[in-house]
């Protein structure tokens, strides 16, 4: 026996890669390539450093509450937490209780493989079809729990309410994640489906409509019960997740509207704009409803073009992973960025 034989043994998540140098393009991330809203920056470059010899709220109440009216609901309804993997990783603690496995697609989010390793927290895949596409009648089986990605990543593909009742309706002695991390950018929010459902917990983040991710604020609503068995999760592991700059400026970019529709409308405009460039050279990718593309060339490796793309100081994602190893998810920068990427397909793609 050595003490290595009690070190975690796990396949941690691998996110996009962070290259050590600035002149670069990076579009292997998700990240919005324009700033959070101008009162964020107000927020930081004023705030009094003075104020942190004292905790945080531990439950970040002001930016809890903000961030329920917005939405329409109550303070009580919300539980804010460090990035929606933060808030994600708690959930499955939370809600994922049971001796039945925990089922999802097989292709989707990859850290929640990664925490139910963790957790340990049996799961099972459950395969998408041919086009990505999740069929809601196959999670009408027994299970402690199901996590849905609207719109799914990295296919960019989302699904209507219709579908997520459906998924809800089969499921009703289970908790039902739905990860909105990208809905803003085109998908239908399962916020107002609520009032309807007690087991449903929807997941949203403000590290990509909101330009956040470097901040870390996630945000998890459902009814008042699955709120407090998250709050009760949050205090025994950390109890002040939220620093007080991240509440501050979360309370302000919630407040700015008309800054985060305008920006989406840049980030939808550039994507729909790429979707058609990368059509035009003979790429298949589904029509995207997130701030990414999902893209594959029939004569091409997705993993060459990975590399040629990096040598020209343009990074995408690439995923070694069964059914996806031909795909790009390429995220949607500013036009600029785009002009470039596409430029340099152009030149590989004769
Ligand atoms: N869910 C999905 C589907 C994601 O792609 C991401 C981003 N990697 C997250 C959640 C977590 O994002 P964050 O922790 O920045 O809120």
């Amino acid at each position: 026996m050595s003490w290595r034989d009690n070190l975690i043994k796990i396949e941690p998540y691998v996110a996009g890669e962070q290259p050590n140098k600035t002149d670069f393009i990076k579009l292997n991330a998700n990240e919005n390539p324009y700033p959070p809203a101008p009162e964020v920056l107000d927020v930081i470059s004023k705030f009094n450093g003075g104020a942190l010899k004292k905790y945080p709220d531990a439950d970040a109440k002001p930016l809890a509450s903000a961030i329920a009216e917005r939405v329409g609901l109550t303070r009580e309804n919300v539980f804010v937490g460090n990035g929606s993997d933060d808030v994600l990783a708690l959930c499955f603690r939370a809600f994922f209780n049971s001796d039945k496995p925990v089922i999802y697609p097989d292709i989707t989010y990859s850290f929640y493989p990664v925490w139910c390793d963790m957790l340990r927290i049996p799961f099972e895949t459950i395969p998408v079809d041919e086009s990505f596409n999740i069929n809601a009648a196959d999670y009408k089986r027994p299970n402690g729990g199901v996590v849905i990605a609207n719109p799914n990543a990295p296919t960019s593909i989302a699904r209507g309410l219709d579908f997520i009742r459906e998924i809800l309706d089969a499921n009703q002695d289970s908790v039902v994640i739905v990860d909105e991390a990208y809905v803003d950018f085109g998908g239908e929010s399962a916020v107002p489906l609520l009032s309807e459902y007690e087991n449903l917990v929807v997941t949203q983040t403000f590290s990509k409509s909101r330009s956040m991710a470097g901040m870390r604020i996630g945000c998890a609503f459902g009814n008042k019960e699955i709120i407090s068995a998250l709050y009760a999760a949050k205090d025994s592991y950390n109890s002040y997740p939220m620093d007080m700059v991240a509440i501050e400026a979360g309370v302000a970019s919630v407040k700015n509207e008309e800054y985060f529709r305008a920006t989406l409308a840049k980030v939808i405009a550039t994507r729909d704009r790429l979707t058609k460039e990368l059509r035009a050279m003979g790429f298949e990718l589904p029509d995207s409803c997130a701030n990414f593309v999902f893209a594959e060339h029939k004569d091409y490796r997705a993993k060459d073009i990975c590399e040629y793309l990096k040598m020209r100081d343009i990074y995408v994602r690439y995923f070694s992973k069964p059914r996806i190893d031909n795909r790009l998810r390429i995220t949607v920068g500013t036009d600029e960025e785009i002009d470039a990427l596409i430029a340099a397909l152009k030149d590989y793609i004769k």
